[in-house]
């Protein structure tokens, strides 16, 4: 008789739901037998990539028999020059991703709390699950995060609080003042890490959103993470950042694979930090593609929370799956968020105009508007 091979694992991972990721475009073109699919579910930029980081990658070819460069220099240089901070404050991730996990790992165990809030990025509780720590979800408030009720939720077993500013699925974001009483209130030795992954598409819209990165020489507990794989558009290469006080980031780089990312992604990434109009572009394209979208819904008698992010998420009214699923029909895959207890929600991220017209023409032919 074999042994239980699932009791073998931790008790975090044994309950572990793993992270559900939007549906393949190639998926549904199998199962569809049709190839004109719009995917809009992964908050992906529809651009396309820089041409500039296009042309890094070609030029790094020769390279993919030698490692990489463990220490991202030239990365980390350029990310330096741009957002003026020190190069021993950066530690660079496998995507954002492998910086969230990384940062639960050098701070909490089993016997740790970790804060966030209700409606926040999947990730956080998984995170917290598979190290076996304690997941302390606070209730939104609109939809957003209550950081007053955030901050009473400390106790002396908090080692960590994370924040999504703005907020993947509900786009919502918290102010600067409403940040800086949450970060005085909050004792030293809580990390409170700042997950900006959608901070550009922002640009000075909205004078109140915080700008982390000018936070970090006043509070040392504060670690500010972005991507590459929103605004920038280098989702596939797997290359974010955290941006934290010195020694945060020295015990954050002892835990670190020392090739976490690729010679393709630090080339690309480097070159597209250069790219401005492809920033620029990729803020005009998100914008125009919001207002579309959220004049669509208006107009459809559709509600929906309003975001600052490349998504937005609103209501269907009704069970969101069999609208999902509808969508899927017409060759339209966008996010159901179930997943965060949101069962009449949908959230659809922003395309390029015609894509957000034909998700728009299949929403209004589901729901009968
Ligand atoms: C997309 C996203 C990330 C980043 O994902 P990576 O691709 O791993 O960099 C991080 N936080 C939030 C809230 C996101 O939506």
């Amino acid at each position: 008789m074999g042994c239980d091979l699932f009791s073998l694992a931790t008790e975090g991972v044994q309950g572990l739901h793993p992270y559900q990721p939007g549906k393949p475009i190639e998926e549904l073109e199998r199962e569809l037998g049709i190839t004109n699919i719009v995917k809009l579910a992964s908050n992906e930029n529809p651009l396309g990539p820089s041409p500039k980081a296009l042309n890094a990658i070609e030029l790094a070819f020769q390279e993919l028999c030698r490692y990489p460069d463990g220490g991202g220099f030239k990365l980390k240089t350029a990310l330096c020059e741009r957002y003026n901070t020190q190069i021993d404050q950066v530690t660079l991730g496998n995507g954002s991703n492998d910086l969230l996990e990384i940062i639960a790992r050098v701070f909490a165990d089993k016997q740790s709390e970790i804060v966030f809030s209700q409606y926040a990025f999947a990730v956080y509780p998984l995170v917290t699950q598979s190290i076996g720590a304690k997941a302390v979800e606070v209730p939104a408030v609109d939809w957003g995060h209550d950081l007053v009720a955030m901050a009473e939720a400390i106790n002396d077993r908090t080692k960590l609080v994370f924040i999504a500013n703005p907020n993947n699925p509900t786009g919502t974001y918290v102010s600067k003042s409403d940040l800086i009483r949450f970060l005085d209130a909050v004792p030293q030795r809580v990390i409170v890490v700042l997950d900006e992954a959608y901070c550009e598409y922002i640009g000075g819209s909205h004078q109140d959103f915080p700008d982390g990165v000018s936070l970090l020489t006043s509070y040392p507990n504060l670690i500010v993470t972005r991507t590459f794989s929103k605004a920038w558009g280098l989702a596939s290469l797997r290359v974010g950042y955290a941006l934290s006080h010195p020694d945060v980031a020295d015990l954050l780089n002892r835990v670190r694979q020392p090739f976490n990312v690729d010679t393709f992604a630090l080339e690309a990434a480097t070159a597209v930090l250069a790219d401005d109009e492809y920033l620029e572009l990729s803020r005009k394209t998100n914008l125009d593609g919001m207002q579309a979208l959220t004049s669509g819904f208006e107009r459809m008698g559709v509600d929906y929370i309003p975001s600052v992010g490349n998504f937005v998420t609103f209501d269907t009214g009704r069970d969101a799956i069999a609208v999902y699923q509808s969508l899927l029909a017409q060759g339209v895959i966008v996010r159901p968020v179930a997943n965060y207890g949101m069962t009449q929600h949908l959230r659809v991220s922003i395309g390029l105009p015609e894509e957000n017209a034909r998700f728009l023409k299949a929403l209004a032919e589901v729901l009968g508007k």
